[in-house]
C-alpha cells in the first residue's frame, strides 16, 4: 500500500484506530480524522506515517475542511458513527436526525470529497463500516440500524457507479467487537451476546482492522459491492 494515502473517519479510539495502524503497518499513509484533537494527536505520534485533522460529520462545512487539509485520498474508511437508543415509540425526532446526520449523511458527504480524485486516478478504494444490526434489525436501536442498513445500500450503488472506474466500494459488518462503543453493556446482556456467537468471544478491533486492510489492498480489486462479515459466527 506504498504510495496510498487513507483516510479514516472515527480514528481516536476503537475499530477507527486499529484500521489506522493496521494500514499504516502495510504501509499507507493515513490521516486520521475524529472530533477530539488531542487524542488524534496522541494516536498519530504512535502510527508512523501519519497526519491528524479534526472532523466533525454532523458539519458539512467540517467535512469538506478536513478532506481540502488532508489532499488526495485513495482508501476511505468510513468508521465513525454514533448512537443513541431508544424504543422507536417514544423516539425524539433529534436523537433520529443525529445518528442518520453522522453515520449516514456524513459518510455520503465524505465520500463526495474524494471521488473525483479516485476518479482521476483510476484507483479507489471505499470501504464502509457497517453492523451486523444493519443485517438483521435490533430492538431499541432503529436509528442506528437505519444508519447502518442505509450504509450496506449506500455500498452497494456506489459499488455499481464506480465500477468503471476501477473504485471499489465494500462494507464491513462488524458483529460485537470490545470497545467503548459496548462498554456501556451490561454483564448480563454481554453474557447473552456471548452465548449466541459461535466463536465464543467478543470481536477484536484488530478482527475488523485486518478486514479492512485486506479490502483496501491490490489483493482485493475484483470485490465489490460485498458485505464482509466479521461476527464470530454470530449471524451467517
Ligand atoms: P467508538 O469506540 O465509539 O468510536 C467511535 C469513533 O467515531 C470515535 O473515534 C469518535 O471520535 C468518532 N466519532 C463519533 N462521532 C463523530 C463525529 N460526529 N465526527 C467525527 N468522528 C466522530 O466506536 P467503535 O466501537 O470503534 O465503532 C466503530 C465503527 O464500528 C462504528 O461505525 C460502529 O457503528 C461500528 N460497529 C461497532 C460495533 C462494536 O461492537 N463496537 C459493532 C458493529 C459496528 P470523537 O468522539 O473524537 O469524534
Amino acid at each position: 500500500m506504498t504510495n496510498r494515502t487513507a483516510f479514516v473517519t472515527g480514528a481516536s479510539r476503537g475499530i477507527g484506530l486499529a484500521c489506522a495502524r493496521a494500514l499504516a503497518s502495510a504501509g499507507a499513509k493515513v490521516v486520521l480524522a475524529a472530533r477530539d484533537a488531542s487524542k488524534l494527536e496522541a494516536a498519530s505520534k504512535e502510527i508512523p506515517n501519519s497526519t491528524w485533522v479534526e472532523l466533525d460529520l454532523a458539519s458539512s462545512d467540517s467535512i469538506k475542511a478536513a478532506f481540502a487539509k488532508a489532499g488526495k485520498i485513495d482508501i476511505l474508511v468510513n468508521n465513525a458513527a454514533i448512537t443513541k437508543d431508544g424504543l422507536a415509540l417514544r423516539m425524539k425526532k433529534d436523537d433520529w436526525d443525529a445518528v442518520i446526520a453522522t453515520n449516514l449523511t456524513g459518510a455520503f458527504l465524505a465520500i463526495q470529497q474524494v471521488l473525483q480524485g479516485m476518479m482521476k486516478e483510476r484507483w479507489g478504494r471505499i470501504i464502509n463500516i457497517s453492523s451486523i444490526v444493519g443485517e438483521t434489525g435490533n430492538p431499541g436501536q432503529a436509528n442506528y440500524v437505519a444508519s447502518k442498513a442505509g450504509l450496506i445500500g449506500l455500498t452497494k450503488s456506489l459499488a455499481q457507479e464506480m465500477a468503471s472506474r476501477n473504485i471499489t466500494v465494500n462494507a464491513v459488518a462488524p458483529g460485537f467487537i470490545d470497545t467503548d462503543m459496548t462498554a456501556v453493556l451490561s454483564d448480563d446482556l454481554k453474557a447473552n451476546l456471548l452465548a449466541h456467537i459461535p466463536l465464543k468471544r467478543l470481536g477484536k478491533p484488530e478482527d475488523i482492522a485486518a478486514a479492512v486492510k485486506f479490502l483496501a489492498s491490490e489483493e482485493a480489486s475484483y470485490i465489490t459491492g460485498h458485505v464482509l462479515d466479521v461476527n464470530g459466527g454470530m449471524y451467517m
